[in-house]
């Protein structure tokens, strides 16, 4: 889905970094990694901080050149933290995804490149870049470190990717939600259990029942852990005989 994605370090300083990226990356399901004269690659530190994303560090390309490392892309994103003096035409990271992953653009090959950790990107190396890209922060203080700005753009590329999984009520795996039915009969012998073990008295088992009832149709059990709690109050009940 995002395979027309790449994503350039620019002489990266810290390996640890480029393991970071990497794990960045897999989780956001981007695999193309490409390293432009790395101070120190491979390493142990890249592979520790890679934690499970090793393969992306094995498939990376390593240049010698920025420019050799977009040559066969057809738009190229500068990630930068920087004000500059000359302006190049400036766009989010949600813009970016927005605009080249669910755009007209997004069968273009693309490429995301990122700068050194202590002075980022060089004025020559944004002049290959299509459009400088921000993640907008803390204007007083504004620079991410390489691993976190990395995550924020593939996160956002994820997003627009449509790949999101919705977490919604009922999406909790294959068990179906609890029914109305199944749940009264819950009550019932929640109720029961709670007047046999002394808990609840006549008076006031009206309203501590009506309670009960307001916590747990905020939490959309489903037919399993309603299996549970039904276990437990039959387990509370033979224990109090
Ligand atoms: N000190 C450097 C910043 C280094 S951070 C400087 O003065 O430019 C390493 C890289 O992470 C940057 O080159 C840039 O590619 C990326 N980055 C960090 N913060 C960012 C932000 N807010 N927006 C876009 N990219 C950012």
């Amino acid at each position: 889905m995002l395979s027309h994605i790449k994503i350039v370090l620019v002489e990266t300083s810290h390996p640890g970094n480029i393991g970071g990226v990497a794990r960045a990356m897999k989780n956001m399901t981007i695999e193309n990694l490409c390293l432009v004269s790395p101070k120190t690659f491979p390493s142990a530190d890249a592979t520790s901080r890679a934690s499970g994303a090793d393969n992306i560090l094995s498939s990376a390309i390593i240049y010698d050149s920025l420019q050799d490392a977009v040559a066969d892309c057809q738009v190229v994103l500068g990630a930068s933290a920087r004000d500059r003096t000359i302006s190049w035409p400036v766009l989010t990271a949600r813009e970016c995804a927005e605009k080249f992953v669910t755009g007209t653009t997004s069968i273009a090959k693309i490429a995301v490149v990122f700068g050194r950790e202590n002075s980022g990107l060089k004025n020559h190396e944004l002049d290959l870049c299509h459009y400088l890209l921000r993640i907008p922060c803390n204007s007083e203080y504004s620079s991410l470190n390489l691993a976190a700005a990395v995550q924020v753009v593939c996160y956002e590329l994820f997003v627009a990717s449509g790949q999101r999984v919705e977490n919604t009520i009922g999406d909790k795996g294959d068990e179906s939600l609890a029914t109305m039915k199944q749940m009264e009969l819950f009550y019932e012998h929640f109720q029961q259990t709670l007047t046999d073990i002394g808990f609840l008295h006549e008076d006031k088992s009206q309203s501590i029942m009506r309670r009960l009832r307001r916590i747990f149709n905020r939490i959309a059990l489903d037919t399993k852990e309603l299996d549970i709690l039904r276990g437990i109050l039959r387990f509370s009940q033979n224990h109090n005989k």
